[in-house]
């Protein structure tokens, strides 16, 4: 709960710019312990903020979206962004709002948002053993070794100087599996195909760090603790 200048808490929370601060007191209510605040340079305790009747977002947001196909997890990149899905202001934030990690354009699923950046970094550092669990349809049936070959810690990938932690694959049909591994190097899961002479077709992630999207619809999002 931090305690600054109006104008500051308004641009940090992708509001305004500072310079637009007293224009913004002017257009919107925003009170202060229910007192309407006109003077950018007013210091006050986040929580005690509400704008035009709501209270002020949260200094820290981390959610968790369904991401859908054709999406890019980049903020500066030509076509559609990941960042396109959540409301705007939260895209001018500082700090920012990030992805941990990243999901392929044409994978679908779990990824966690967040301008945590302490969590981000725990998320994803290669210390970090946070379980990702992905479906995966393929292009030709399976073999019928490569459970036994994801489970080894042996699987190495093209480029990589030291093997695959072991993974567990689940299978569904001959061509649809769910796999649970807990790094996340890239396009693992294609590469660990790719290794045992097969191709991902299709590839889902149900699952990120305890975090299910089952309830979400593609597209949609919602605020998770962790
Ligand atoms: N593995 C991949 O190959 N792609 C992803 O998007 C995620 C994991």
């Amino acid at each position: 709960n931090s305690y600054k200048r109006i104008d500051a808490h308004l641009s940090s929370l992708g509001y305004c710019t500072r310079g637009e601060a007293k224009k913004f007191l002017r257009i919107f209510e925003v009170l202060v312990k229910d007192k309407r605040v006109f003077d950018p340079s007013l210091k006050a305790y986040h929580d005690d903020i509400k704008i035009d009747g709501e209270p002020i977002d949260a200094e820290t947001i981390t959610i968790l979206l369904n991401k859908p196909n054709g999406f890019i997890c980049s903020h500066n990149d030509a076509g559609s962004l990941i960042y396109s899905l959540i409301p705007q202001r939260w895209n001018r934030r500082n700090p920012k709002i990030s992805t941990v990690g990243r999901l392929d354009v044409d994978t679908t699923g779990a990824i966690i948002l967040t301008d945590d950046g302490d969590l981000n970094h725990r998320l994803t550092s290669p210390k970090s053993d946070v379980i990702k669990v992905y479906e995966a349809t393929l292009a030709k049936p399976l073999k019928g070794d490569e459970a036994q070959i994801f489970a080894s810690g042996e699987l190495m990938l093209n480029g990589e100087k030291k093997p695959l932690l072991p993974a567990i694959l689940e299978i569904i049909t001959p061509t649809q599996v769910r796999l649970e591994i807990v790094e996340g190097k890239y396009h693992q899961v294609k590469r660990m195909f790719a290794a045992v002479g097969n191709r991902v077709v299709k590839l889902h992630r149900l699952n990120f760090a305890g975090f299910d999207v089952e309830d979400l619809k593609e597209g949609e999002y919602k605020f998770i603790k962790l």
